[in-house]
């Protein structure tokens, strides 16, 4: 030591070592805590971690997920190869594909398989880095299981292979449209437009559609993306590749597809229903010209058989003598019996071929028409009428409810007959949606076993024999009330009179397609005729 030193001096002194030995000592301490903060991250990782010298190849640590993870003792594992992780098949694999990704990327983020003492497979990601350690390049892995994940992507892999199973062999075609491009579609769909699946996909979606039915294909389209009320079922003509028309029954929904709006449809090809109903339409209208025909070409004779025998009658009575009489009397009636069947017959061939007229139609004005004309037999039978006065206005086709009150006041007459004192009463009941209809008698009434059979053409019940009728008469009834898309049944028991119930809607809905027409000179030969 030089020169004087002073107290002070060596307080100065003895207080910078004191402060250094101090730092070393929190150094030290703070070392010693990092160290132990690591190496009980380390050691308590929830991943298994692995490290392997990058030189010799052999493992020179691991942590206690490690033990857990391969079911092995620190002691089992430390100091040895890569190559005891994995199963023996594909050790050489992993351990070479481990090593270049080293080399070339200095990192490893791959999905592996590591085996456990009892020799059970598990996969596993594996993220591994180089670090130094203690002065040796060290690469630390840090292997995960992932059973589970492996196991929930097989099981959406399984779930969507079923669906796709489901969608590649259904009978409908199936495509989904976005920006007026087809994104995707199933076999069916390329089967019916005749195009390979993979020249459907990307393609503008017009390209399918007739040029007639692309201004309402495009406008549906739009309805339905901007979530309008769009029927979501409608019929439009499709072209194939080979540039054929085929029509084609449509549903489609709007959905999200990859984040945005899009078109799922499913499509029939209804091309031979339509040809069919085209060729069905076609003989029909032949065979309503044949019934026209027909009945025109029938009606003749009747008519004069019926003038010759009046003729006969009135002219020739005292020659005839009373059996001759007799005879032209049957003759008379089988001829009127003929022209009713005629008529019939004619009034349901034009069911679907006359348009109708539909207006605002008083029932109860129809109703007094009808019981005028019936009222003759009404008052020869000494019948007791009933008609409620509440009978609505109603839209329908007027002519043809004329018709179904008609028939059904008719065959109350005709089959109400009842030893005391008979009845028939016309009603009206709110049916909601439905205004409901009653033509009760009390009569010998229906077994419920034939109360689907009377509405068959010509079918009529067991001593109906007796009483004027062809069978077509409720046959007649149950057309006109379904193209008012309405119903009609009965209510009956047998020896309990019969209610004849008819509900039509109430909505004005016209029923577009043509339908129904009656024969003009049907409700006057009702009417007319009185023995029926
Ligand atoms: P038709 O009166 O010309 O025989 P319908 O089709 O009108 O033909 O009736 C079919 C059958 O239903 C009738 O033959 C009759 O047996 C039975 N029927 C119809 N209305 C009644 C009724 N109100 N009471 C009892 N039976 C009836």
């Amino acid at each position: 030591m030089t020169g004087k030193s002073t107290y002070e001096e060596l307080e100065q002194r003895v207080n910078a070592l004191v402060k250094e030995a101090l730092d070393r000592k929190r150094a030290e301490a703070a070392l010693r805590e990092s160290e132990e903060l690591c190496r009980v991250t380390f050691e308590h990782a929830v991943d298994a971690i692995f490290w392997q010298d990058l030189e010799t190849g052999l493992i020179t640590n691991c942590n206690r997920a490690a033990e857990r993870l391969l079911n092995k003792t620190k002691k089992e594992i430390i100091g040895e190869d890569q190559s005891i992780l994995h199963p023996p098949d594909k050790a050489a694999y992993y351990t070479d594909l481990f090593s270049r990704r080293i080399e070339e990327r200095g990192s490893i983020d791959e999905e592996a398989e590591v085996i456990t003492k009892s020799g059970h497979v598990i996969p596993v990601h594996v993220a591994a880095t180089v670090t130094w350690v203690r002065g040796r390049r060290v690469i630390q892995g840090i292997f995960r299981d992932i059973t589970e994940r492996k196991k929930t992507d097989e099981e959406l892999r399984r779930g969507e292979s079923k669906y796709s199973t489901l969608v590649e062999n259904s009978l409908t075609g199936i495509y989904i449209d976005q920006d007026e491009t087809i994104v995707f579609a199933n076999n069916r769909f390329a089967e019916i437009y005749g195009y390979a699946k993979e020249a459907l996909i990307g393609m503008e979606s017009w390209r399918l559609v007739h040029p007639d039915d692309r201004v309402l294909t495009g406008e549906m389209r739009a309805k339905r993306l901007s979530g309008e009320n769009a029927p979501s079922e409608y019929e439009a003509r499709g072209l194939t590749k080979d540039h054929r028309t085929i029509w084609i029954q449509r549903r489609n929904t709007r959905i999200e597809f990859q984040g945005r709006p899009a078109i799922l449809g499913n499509i029939v090809d209804i091309t031979k229903q339509k040809e069919a109903e085209a060729a069905l339409r076609k003989t029909n209208e032949a065979l309503q010209d044949f019934v026209d025909v027909v009945s025109h070409d029938l009606k003749t004779p009747i008519i004069s058989i019926q003038g010759f025998s009046s003729r006969l009658f009135k002219n020739y009575q005292d020659v005839l003598g009373e059996k001759g009489r007799e005879y032209v009397q049957r003759v008379l009636a089988s001829a009127r019996r003929m022209e009713v069947l005629v008529s019939d017959l004619l009034a349901l061939s034009r069911m679907g071929q006359v348009v109708s007229k539909f207006e605002d139609v008083q029932s109860l004005e129809v109703v007094r028409k009808v019981i005028s004309a019936v009222q003759d037999r009404i008052g020869a039978k000494e019948i007791e009428l009933v008609v409620a006065d509440d009978l609505p206005d109603i839209y329908c086709d007027g002519e043809r409810i004329y018709q179904v009150f008609e028939n059904l006041l008719v065959n109350a007459v005709k089959y109400g007959d009842n030893a005391g004192q008979p009845r028939i009463e016309i009603g009206y009941r709110d049916g909601g949606a439905f205004h409901q209809f009653y033509v009760k008698d009390n009569g010998p009434g229906i077994d419920p076993k034939f109360h689907r059979k009377i509405f068959e053409m010509f079918y009529r019940l067991n001593g109906a024999e007796e009483i004027e009728g062809t069978g077509l008469g409720l046959s007649i009834v149950e057309r006109i009330i379904e193209h008012h898309g309405g119903k009609v049944w009965v209510d009956s028991e047998k020896g309990k009179g019969a209610t004849f119930y008819f509900a039509v809607p109430k909505a004005r809905v016209e029923i577009t397609a043509p339908e129904a027409g009656l024969a003009p000179d049907k409700r006057g030969l009702r009417s007319d005729d009185h023995e029926r």
